[in-house]
């Protein structure tokens, strides 16, 4: 007899969500990375006990037909990409087609979703259909995802404390709505808000909400340009400084990532202008072909691949050397806060 057999869907599902949703601020990640993709302009994140209780996205995007929510919950299947060439230019958060069964597989999903023609309302628990009926026609998506890991013991045990689960959510969160300032963020934690923000594309009231009116007002905006890149943002002035480099957010094309040679450059920028420990608060936007840079790296797609890496860095550096070495002779562009 063979000893070779291919393992249930269910099973392989489960052995890819140890990859992609390590934590309940990976469930928020990827919901609301999939809200964004379905061009929402509002998103409201609701967790209670730091989403190891529940976690409820809810949207106002594209929605998903009726004929579409099973197959969404099948791994590998995705609207957003198709062929080899997409993989390389990928615009969208998600591609990889993993997050919904990955999650449906660990724990108990409730999905309503409607597409303004149709509304479907589906009912996912450790891998199984329970249900699947007619929903309301409300443009958009509401997904609430509860017991999470209530059947991986082991995943449910690594958990670290309500107050660190808690904190990563609210970093995920965070980064999202400074890479989409265009978009409308509320995060509530056990009925208490989080955040919130206005969605009016203004980076600065987006920092202002997220760091604090006062600390905002101590950021300067930076751009800078090189063949093959832009940057934009805000950075702290020196005196606005932190323990550690958490406060230091990069995007590209609109994904937060995190890559420590570009960390390490917008410190370089500051030169001698920071005391040893000490880091600013500052948010690097990058944009550029997405031809160079390949995201397919990792299931969570932190970390990402750049084929021109040191000039970015170098370009990163120098817009910031620069644009702090001309803080008196241009006004903050933050004094309207
Ligand atoms: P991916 O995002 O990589 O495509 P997912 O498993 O996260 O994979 O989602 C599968 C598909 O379900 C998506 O490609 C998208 O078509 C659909 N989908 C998921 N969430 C939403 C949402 N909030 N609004 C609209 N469509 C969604
Ligand atoms: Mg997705």
């Amino acid at each position: 007899m063979s000893k070779i057999h291919e393992l249930s869907s269910v099973l392989a599902d489960q052995i890819a969500a140890g990859e992609v949703i390590e934590r309940p601020a990976s469930v928020v990640k990827e919901l609301v990375e999939n809200a964004l993709d379905a061009h929402a302009t509002q998103i409201d994140v609701m967790v209670a006990e730091a989403g190891i209780q529940s976690i409820r996205v809810i949207d106002d995007g594209d929605g998903i037909a009726d004929d579409d929510v099973l197959i969404a919950f099948k791994r590998h299947a995705t609207s957003k990409i198709t062929s080899r060439a997409d993989l390389f230019r990928v615009q969208s958060l998600g591609f990889r087609g993993e997050a919904l069964p990955s999650i449906a597989s660990v724990a108990d999903v409730v999905l309503n979703t409607s597409n303004g023609t149709t509304g479907t309302s589906i009912h996912y628990r450790g891998g199984k259909l329970l249900k699947q009926a007619p929903a309301p026609l409300r443009k958009g998506t509401d997904i609430s995802v509860t017991d999470l890991f209530f059947n991986t013991p082991a995943r449910l045990k690594y958990l670290k404390s309500a107050q660190t689960e808690l904190a990563n959510i609210l970093d995920i969160v965070n980064r999202l709505a400074l890479s989409y300032p265009g978009v409308a963020f509320r995060l509530v934690h056990n009925h208490k808000e989080l955040l919130k923000t206005a969605g009016r594309g203004d980076l600065q009231q987006v920092i202002a909400g997220i760091y604090g009116v006062q600390n905002a007002r101590k950021m300067v905006a930076i751009t800078g340009e090189s063949a093959d890149y832009q940057v934009t943002g805000y950075v702290a002035l020196p005196e606005l400084t932190r323990a550690s480099r958490q406060y230091i957010s990069l995007l590209i094309n609109g994904r937060f990532i995190k890559n420590q040679q570009l960390t390490k450059a917008v410190i370089k920028g500051y030169g001698s202008k920071l005391m040893v420990g000490r880091y600013p608060i500052a948010v690097v936007a990058i944009h550029m072909d997405p031809l160079l840079v390949d995201v397919n790296v990792h299931p969570t797609k932190q970390e990402v691949r750049l084929s021109k890496e040191p000039e970015l860095a170098k370009l990163i550096s120098t817009t910031i050397t620069e644009r702090l070495a001309n803080v008196n002779l241009i006004p903050s562009a933050l004094t309207n806060l």
